[in-house]
């Protein structure tokens, strides 16, 4: 048993979580205890969600089972050869643990990982048992997110999902030679193979629950997973394509990008400095263009530079209305969705409310203006009723006007 106290444990073990960014809650089935049964929720009133400074959801109880482990991944401070603290949870400590932070409104769920301990079998089952013992003997009906292990057998991975809201696998690297190089325990075929299963579960149970009303759920809130940015030399080109594959081929709802930060005791093949943040925040902006802008992936990459680089000071719509101006401008009082949708600074709202607008009257610049942030953005790029950019979509300047000036960095910052 662990000398160490509860306190210091959950210390080490939340500290040892924070470099996962894969834990969102959103798409989850709507539950609740407001029929006095059971105990939590996943909506309603008095949950709230809390965002750390760099964005990330804070509201989920964020703990791995364990940081010993028996891989050997170079950018994990968790792995085998790293000189750290290391502490160990029983799946009954992590439920008592959820259930009082429960209580007192500081969480509204669980997101469990953790390393690898004795075998990838014997840990899938003990982060299963903490979902079990949450979900059969408390009627915990909170978000739970359950990391899964690829190499654990397929029946335990199966069962996870039985549990959790949200299972989720890690592809860690956008390339196999990122992961042979920096993960030599790891196996990219076995963790799509894992994915490949999880989907087929999810789709079968989501038939299953058209068809019959009593028939177990299975992961509603689907699976996600999570790249690390920077750690290998893979190109902004190469994680959109590989992103684009893998929400292709298996239906994630999120994939999630985690810039590499140099971690206490580093790998000697890591690089010394950590990616710009900027650099996933552009990649979560030419994910977003994907899911929901219409941009066929080869489009995102287009929008990079010819290293595959997307640049850091314009976003990638920007970027790639700049290098494609023969689609501009485009009429708002006339141009169909998928065309408003290309307009740098118009959102998905906006264009909603442009052609919600347009059918009661003809749409002048200052109507565009109340839409966006910054009318200054997309007047190159639009024609209204008493406004047309007379050369400045063909201006060789035209980037330089647009891209945000540069700050002084503060020195004390
Ligand atoms: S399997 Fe790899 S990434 Fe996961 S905890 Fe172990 S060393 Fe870290």
């Amino acid at each position: 048993m662990s000398r160490e106290t509860l306190r210091e444990r959950l210390e080490i073990l939340a500290d040892a979580a924070k470099y996962d960014a894969s834990c969102a809650s959103s798409g989850t089935a709507k539950r609740n205890s407001r029929d006095g049964k059971g105990l939590g929720s996943t909506e309603g009133m008095g949950i709230c969600h809390a965002y750390a400074p760099d964005g990330r959801c804070i509201s989920l109880l964020k703990l791995l089972l364990t940081n010993h482990c028996i891989f050997d991944c170079h950018y994990c401070v968790n792995r085998k050869s790293s000189n750290v603290r290391r502490a160990r949870f029983t799946p009954q400590e992590v439920v008592d643990l959820t259930l009082s932070f429960y209580r007192r409104n500081y969480i509204e769920g669980l997101f469990l990982s953790s390393g690898i301990i004795r075998s990838a079998d014997h840990t899938m089952a003990q982060l299963i048992e903490v979902a079990r013992i949450l979900r059969e003997e408390h009627q915990f009906r909170g978000y739970i997110h359950l990391k899964t292990i690829p190499e654990a057998d397929p029946e335990l991975v199966a069962q996870a999902g039985l549990w959790a809201d949200r299972v989720s696998i890690n592809v860690e690297l956008p390339t196999e030679q990122g992961l042979t190089r920096l993960a030599p325990d790891k196996n990219g075929p076995r963790i799509e193979g894992a994915m490949g299963n999880l989907q087929s579960a999810i789709v079968e149970a989501k038939d299953a629950s058209r068809r019959f009303r009593a028939a177990p759920r299975f992961a509603p809130a689907g699976q996600s997973t999570q790249m690390i940015v920077g750690a290998d030399g893979a190109s902004d080109a190469q994680i959109v394509g590989k992103a684009s594959t893998l929400y292709g081929r298996f239906g994630l709802r999120r994939v999630y990008y985690s810039a590499f930060s140099p971690i206490p005791d580093a790998s000697a093949v890591l690089p010394l400095q950590r990616p710009p943040l900027l650099r996933e925040h552009r990649l979560y902006q030419s994910d977003w263009l994907m899911r929901f802008y219409g941009y066929a992936p080869a489009e995102v990459q287009d929008a990079a530079d010819a290293g595959g680089m997307l640049p850091l000071d314009i976003d990638p719509k920007l970027a790639w209305a700049l290098k494609f101006r023969d689609r501009f401008p485009v009429d708002v009082n006339r141009a169909p969705r998928e065309a408003l949708l290309r307009v740098p600074g118009l959102g998905t709202k906006a264009v909603k409310a442009v052609l919600a607008a347009r059918r009661h009257r003809t749409l002048r610049l200052e109507d565009i203006a109340r839409l966006t942030v910054s009318v200054r953005k997309l007047r190159p790029f639009i024609v209204t009723a008493d406004w047309r950019p007379t050369l400045l979509i063909d201006r060789a300047d035209l980037r330089a006007r647009l891209a945000p000036s540069p700050r002084q960095m503060e020195l004390f910052a």
